[in-house]
């Protein structure tokens, strides 16, 4: 039997035309699902006549990624960069979908189905492991998850166990420093920012005094940035302490610190608090230590729970990396926060390269099992390229997949069920309780209101809210605030 199309039909109509855009689901509406969405939509192609269509779909009702479930409450300075992501979304002609999880709720074949190319921009959420003996320990922590509960996530518990006094953070990156700095902070000092409540109600009872951060390399191998690393200081009430026989640069640090101005800065930075340490100081009631060259051997515990860490001092061989002295030393601590790095999640049906955590890709382009490019796919941001950088880097990421993804447009295999609502209709078939962006708009207004009303019976100003567990998010987006808030 004859299977021919008749002429009308969305197969025969030439793609990427107002009849039969070019359709493009985007999952993940993290700063590079975004930026892809947008930069798409700016292309040469698009300005000279390319009609494109873009859906992106979030497992969360809340856009933004890690900008609102990574980046810690106290870097306000973010605000202009979700303020330019909002705009991109407020514009219109981008589609959101919240609360739409890819593997779940729709699956490759689906996308296959009703778009003509697919982006994954599915970031990272999770901690890169740490094989060492007493990682097990009750009180010891993947700092992903303690980032997740103090940015109010809505998958993990309300409850975080902050009791210890002493507390190890594993790692010399940037979300080492934000782990540290919201451990070691008055919660007062937080409450100026988004935290939600339980937050700020579990950091008020920490009865902390004592948080050290750990790197394995001397003060020039940090992987901080500058500004990250100065904002340290700016805690009020809590002491940085630095300890002499850290300092140790080899060959490759005194050349790291003449060619490169951000190592300069920072090992600048590190030495003044070094020599400004004041012994007769009014001492703070809390204290920061950076500890350089300590490597992590064992946590050590009694009855199930971390009483302490092991570390073998290192020192530099020349190269700047580190190597063990045979030296060990001990410290008393009751939590220890592992941050060593995220690492991206495997995606259903999608090649994943375990060792480095991405979608395995090529400048973007996904490949299959036999390394070559399955034609409509490509990846974006933390997923394509591994996390690490920071938000602007993702713009870059952003660019040359969209350049390659323009380049194959010829040939992207053509979509079978492209109608804009066939997508809607899919959905709702399968009772799924996707947001749009009009739903995001009531969810933003809706946190700044709890934030005003707070602010209104407290002493301090809340800039908002966050309204975390997911069946509330959902509700209010999808305009049942008012039952949320009778609750
Ligand atoms: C703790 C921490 C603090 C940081 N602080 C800063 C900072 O201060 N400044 C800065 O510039 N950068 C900071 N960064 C880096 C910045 O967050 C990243 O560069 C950036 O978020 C990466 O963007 P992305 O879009 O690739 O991934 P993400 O931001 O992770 O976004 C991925 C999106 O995909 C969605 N998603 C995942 N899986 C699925 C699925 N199966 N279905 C549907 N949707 C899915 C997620 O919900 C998420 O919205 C920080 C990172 C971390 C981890």
């Amino acid at each position: 039997m004859s299977t021919a199309v008749s002429p009308q039909s969305p197969e025969t109509l030439a793609v990427g035309t107002d009849a039969r855009p070019l359709r493009v689901a985007v999952i993940g509406s993290g700063p590079a699902g975004v930026y892809a969405a947008d930069i798409l939509t700016k292309s040469e192609e698009v300005k000279n006549g390319l009609v494109v269509a873009i859906d992106l779909f979030d497992r969360y009702p809340a856009p933004y990624g890690l900008i609102r479930y990574g980046v810690a409450p106290d870097h306000p300075r973010i605000k202009g960069i979700v303020n330019a992501l909002h705009k991109v979304l407020d514009r219109g002609d981008i589609r959101f979908f919240g609360n739409v999880d890819y593997g779940t709720d729709l699956t490759l074949e689906d996308l296959q189905a009703h778009y003509d190319a697919v982006i994954f921009a599915t970031g990272a959420i999770k901690d890169a492991d740490l094989n060492i003996p007493g990682i097990e320990l009750d009180g010891s922590y993947g700092g992903a998850d303690f980032v997740s509960w103090y940015d109010g996530h809505p998958d993990v518990p309300r409850e975080w166990p902050l009791e210890a006094k002493e507390i190890a953070v594993l790692g010399n990156g940037n979300v080492a420093l934000d782990v540290a700095r919201v451990l070691s902070k008055h919660a007062e000092d937080l409450l100026v920012t988004e935290i939600p409540e339980n937050v700020y109600e579990g950091l008020k009872k920490s009865p902390v005094t004592d948080v050290h951060i750990f790197g394995r390399r001397g003060p020039a191998q940090v992987k901080f940035t500058p500004l990250e690393l100065r904002e340290l200081s700016h805690s009020k009430d809590v002491d940085i302490v630095l300890y002499p026989e850290d300092f140790e640069f080899d060959e490759a640090s005194d050349e790291a610190i003449k060619t490169n101005n951000q190592i300069k800065t920072m090992v600048g930075t590190l030495t003044n608090w070094l020599v400004d340490q004041d012994d007769d100081a009014e001492p703070a009631s809390r204290r920061l230590h950076l500890h350089f060259l300590h490597n992590p051997v064992e946590i050590t515990g009694d009855d199930g729970k971390v009483t302490g860490i092991t570390f073998e001092r290192n020192e530099l061989d020349g190269t700047g990396n580190a190597r063990g002295t045979g030296e060990f030393v001990d410290y008393p601590v009751q939590a220890v926060y592992r941050s060593v790095g995220y690492f991206g999640s495997a995606l259903p049906d999608v090649e994943f390269d375990h060792r480095r955590g991405v979608v395995t890709n090529d400048g973007g382009r996904v490949l299959g099992a036999d390394g070559t490019h399955v034609p409509g796919l490509y990846a974006t941001g933390w997923i394509k390229r591994g996390p690490v950088g920071l938000i602007g880097h993702t713009k870059g990421d952003a660019l040359e997949t969209i350049t390659n993804l323009l380049e194959d447009r010829v040939n992207l295999p053509a979509a079978s069920v492209p109608g804009t609502d066939k997508v809607v209709e899919l959905l709702d078939s399968r009772g799924v309780e996707f947001t749009s962006w009009e739903g995001w708009l009531e969810l933003d207004a809706h946190e700044k209101a709890l934030g005003a009303a707070a602010s209104a019976a407290g002493p301090v100003q809340r800039e908002r809210v966050k309204v975390v567990p997911r069946e509330d998010m959902v509700s209010v987006s999808r305009g049942s605030a008012a039952a949320v808030v009778g609750r």
